[in-house]
């Protein structure tokens, strides 16, 4: 067999990644945690992670990568380069889902990513900078906290140590978790990265709403959560008059419709939620003594993020006042809004017109990988519309032609930044 190859000078625009391929790797992996309602319950570092892996892996040498595992457990396959000392355009994602998770979410990213690999394997395509494809550890961080935690140690987020210390509820830690699947890998300084593209689906409403094809990610919300806790006056709810009553409860129903407000102040992009209360003592006939509530701010910059915790706390201490009851706020996590880099934003919606495909420019409420990985490289992303906007959910849906779109617009921009990359003086 004669063997071409061809050594990129422009990128191919007539190249196209094989969507029944992709749908079908996306299917055997989703057997792997499959669940009785179609979706996947394969959590970070388990059994069920560890088979995932491993099928990862075997595609990726199939096609001749490189394999490489780090000290928190990602993984990274490569494919060299003919200048290999040039840092690589990676993509990535993760395969550790929800309990009640989708086949779509995170899985897309990483199989997108090998199905770019396979394309330009069959093809014969060299590229001039190496190419990667990443398999983040614990992105989704329902077995163990922090969330993100593998792209979060590779982008300086958090030390190592503190992600090995940290432990499930059964008391098991990240350390012993990875050794026992096998995952602890070298540690060592996390390499250079000369890009970072990020496929996956929207995990929201808003492509199908406008019925596109391609979301151009311009950057994800920064992120405030606190914990709210209003002081009220346990009593019996009988004996005690209205108007003599220090509920903690009533309180915190202002509150919550406060945060709604706040968010519908900050249009388009804020978001306002309280997703979890803690009534105490929680007995139908005493007035509530004591409420904790959740409470996460979400916006695109942080002057607006800042206004909104400001009214936030306005709110509270309003309410502490008038009701003569004390009312702490404590914020618990904060992430400040990551715009993504302009050039690599461009390279994407240059590819989705190149194959003429609808696309519009949207911002991610959802924390991924590819926000750590924009603290340490250029960064961006590619939605696809999930059915009906929904995941973290059994009953996540994606079109094939959706993802197949999705991963063509991906192979296009790869392959232009590492041209770039390429083009630089050696
Ligand atoms: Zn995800």
């Amino acid at each position: 067999m004669q063997v071409h190859e061809s050594t990129i000078v422009a990128t191919p625009a007539d190249l196209r990644i094989d969507g029944a391929r992709l749908w079908d790797s996306l299917m055997q992996l989703a057997q792997i945690g499959a669940t009785d309602k179609g979706g996947v319950c394969r959590l970070a570092l388990t059994e069920l992670d560890r088979q995932a892996r491993e099928l990862f892996i075997a595609w990726a040498k199939e096609i001749g990568c490189s394999v490489r595992v780090d000290a928190i457990g990602n993984i990274f396959v490569r494919r060299a380069g003919l200048r290999d000392d040039l840092p690589p355009v990676m993509t990535g994602s993760h395969i550790d889902t929800q309990p009640t998770g989708g086949k779509f979410d995170g899985n897309y990213g990483v199989l997108a990513g090998l199905e770019v690999l396979r394309t330009l394997a069959d093809a014969n395509v060299q590229t001039v900078a190496p190419l990667e494809v990443a398999v983040w550890t614990n992105e989704e961080g329902s077995r163990f906290v922090p969330v993100m935690m593998g792209s979060g140690v590779f982008a300086g987020a958090f030390t190592l140590e503190h992600a090995l210390a940290q432990r499930d509820r059964e008391g098991v830690s990240v350390r012993d978790a990875l050794t026992a699947i096998g995952y602890a890998g070298e540690s060592g300084k996390p390499h250079t990265v000369g890009a970072y593209f990020e496929a996956h689906i929207e995990q929201g409403p808003v492509l199908e709403a406008h019925d596109k094809t391609i979301g151009v990610v311009q950057g994800a919300l920064g992120q405030r959560w606190y914990d709210v806790t209003v002081h009220g006056m346990e009593a019996h709810a009988g004996p005690t008059p209205m108007e003599l009553r220090r509920d903690a409860l009533l309180v915190a129903a202002d509150l919550i419709h406060a945060v709604n407000r706040i968010a519908l102040d900050h249009a388009p992009h804020g978001r306002g939620t309280v997703g979890w209360l803690d009534v105490h003592p929680n007995s139908r006939n005493v007035i509530p003594g004591r409420v904790t509530l959740t409470v996460d701010l979400r916006a695109a910059d942080d002057t607006t993020l800042t206004a909104m915790d400001a009214a936030l706390r306005a709110t509270c201490s309003t309410a502490s006042e008038k009701n003569g009851i004390a009312v702490d706020v404590e914020q618990v996590v904060y992430f400040p809004p990551q715009p993504f880099a302009a050039e690599l934003v461009g390279a994407v919606k240059q590819g989705a017109d190149r194959l003429g495909l609808s696309s519009m420019d949207v911002i991610s409420g959802a924390g991924h990988d590819a926000v750590y990985l924009a603290r340490v490289a250029p960064a961006a992303m590619i939605f696809v519309p999930c059915k009906d906007g929904i995941s973290h959910n059994e009953i996540e849906d994606a079109r094939a032609d959706h993802l197949e779109a999705g991963c063509n617009v991906l192979l296009q921009a790869m392959l232009d930044a590492a041209l770039k990359l390429g083009s630089a003086p050696a």
